[in-house]
């Protein structure tokens, strides 16, 4: 008889770039006969996916630690914070192993030495495409680790170094597998997807009958050939950026670019040291428009940097007003331990950042509201993320999970999840659409 199978309990904070890192070890845990369970009481070991970008991240991942250390007692420790064992190992003497972000081998080894694999391994348990904790119809599908950039306030180079891109065949080969397991969406995601490559010298590897260039363009296409939606996150607007527009243009990837702009007024960008910061961002955004009107382009901002001047956000709100952003997220300014920001200049007050965040908000709801006005009477698909009773909840092509809004769809059939159904559109709020399933 097989031995019972060790129980892990795992918990699993942070970016979906941390996600995929926790998806990787599960996936690895369950091909060596592990259980996965979802209490930490009667587990046999807890494993603690931890973030450590913002101060906040730091303190919810050492809560989430504190817990499984109450609850259970075995606990192993990875990721981003990881990186600094210092303060965890401070806190609780007791966690049986940290080990930083991406070292697969050194978790599996820790969890080997807590609770050593059951003797019959159940590899035929683990699906062809690996176990995925985000719903099955959509996946994120990570094409590089690392970042070549230094953007003052970011630690992650520093955490997770340089670049390190996947070959091409290697990422395709992935995605084909989600997309036979049901897969109806791909999420790109790294630190910085339009640098793709770079550290390959652009290296093509074998993908079905030919070689596929480790470049932005080519593996877009390719992975737009796959059949999913095909979203990409994380794109600076780098020149070369300009020629996947065509391909949204004709369908075959998502006419949606997720551009973390973090502000507009060229001081702070430079103080940011942000990738791609001189390219005339107005300008290019309008012709990209012009190549594909549907384009949805979603950002994310921080107000409030050290040394941010009132000169300086009102650029920023003018340019919000004239770039018309579809889908916008904003943070205030954080101060991240051993960020070079923090010494650039005196930081911004407390209450003067949240009245600039109020007011950038503000600014936001006004554009994004109009921009979705722009919607109503139209017929789009949409991708059902929660049937209900009498209104699913799902996503346009310009919606991204869990970060953007929702179309709430009326609909007299039952609809299901991973559906992509055609939605006419009835009326639009600041955030979300509404419309009846046709
Ligand atoms: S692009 Fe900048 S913010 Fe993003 S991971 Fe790299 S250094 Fe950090």
């Amino acid at each position: 008889m097989a031995e019972a199978a060790p129980k892990i309990s795992f918990v699993s904070l942070g970016c979906p770039k941390a996600l995929v890192d926790s998806e990787r070890i599960i996936t690895h845990l369950r091909a060596e006969g592990y259980e996965l369970t979802r209490t930490h009481e009667g587990a046999d070991l807890v494993i603690v996916n931890t973030c450590g970008f913002l101060d906040s991240a730091k303190a919810e991942s050492l809560e989430a630690i504190g817990d499984a250390m109450a609850k259970n007692g075995k606990v192993i420790v990875t990721g981003c914070m990881g990186a600094e064992p210092g303060e965890i190992r401070g806190r609780f003497p007791g966690v049986l192993a940290i080990t930083g972000p991406q070292q697969y081998e050194s978790v599996l080894g820790a969890v080997h030495e807590a609770a050593p694999p059951a003797h019959d391994p159940f590899v035929d348990l683990v699906p062809p495409q690996g176990i995925k904790l985000t719903p099955r119809h959509y996946a994120y599908l990570k094409i590089s680790e690392g970042c070549n950039n230094r953007c003052t306030f970011c630690i992650i180079p520093k955490l997770r170094g340089d670049l390190v891109s996947r070959p091409a065949a290697d990422v395709l080969r992935e995605a084909e597998r989600l997309v036979r397991a049901g897969v109806k969406e791909l999420l790109v995601i790294s630190q910085d997807t339009s640098a793709y490559g770079l550290d390959l010298k652009y290296a093509a590897s074998p993908w079905r009958d030919r070689a596929v260039s480790a470049r932005f363009y080519d593996l877009a296409k390719e992975l737009g050939e796959l059949g999913a939606w095909t979203r990409l996150h994380y794109v600076y607007p780098y020149p070369h950026v300009d020629e996947v527009i065509p391909l949204m243009a004709d369908g075959l990837v998502l006419p949606y670019l997720d551009i973390p702009f973090q502000h507009a007024a060229p001081n702070v960008l430079k103080a940011m040291r942000r990738p791609a910061h001189q390219e005339k961002t107005l300008e290019r955004i309008r012709r990209w428009r012009d190549t594909c009107p549907d384009l949805a382009i979603r950002s994310t901002f921080i107000v409030g940097f050290p040394g941010e001047t009132d000169e300086d956000f009102e650029f920023l709100l003018a340019w919000l007003k004239e770039a018309k952003l579809d889908r916008v997220g904003c943070f205030r300014y954080e101060a991240v331990k051993g960020a070079p920001a923090n010494d650039i200049a005196a930081p911004v007050p407390d209450e003067l950042k949240d009245e600039r965040w109020h007011r950038f908000m503000k600014t936001q709801a006004a554009v994004s509201a109009q921009r979705l006005k722009t919607k109503v009477g139209r017929r789009i698909p949409v991708i059902i993320d929660e049937p209900g009773a009498t209104v699913a909840k799902g996503r346009s092509k310009w919606d991204a999970p869990e970060i953007d809004g929702n179309v709430y769809v009326a609909s007299r059939r039952p609809l299901r999840v991973g559906d992509i159904v055609t939605v006419k559109i009835e009326r639009s709020d600041d955030y979300d659409l509404h419309g009846i399933a046709v």
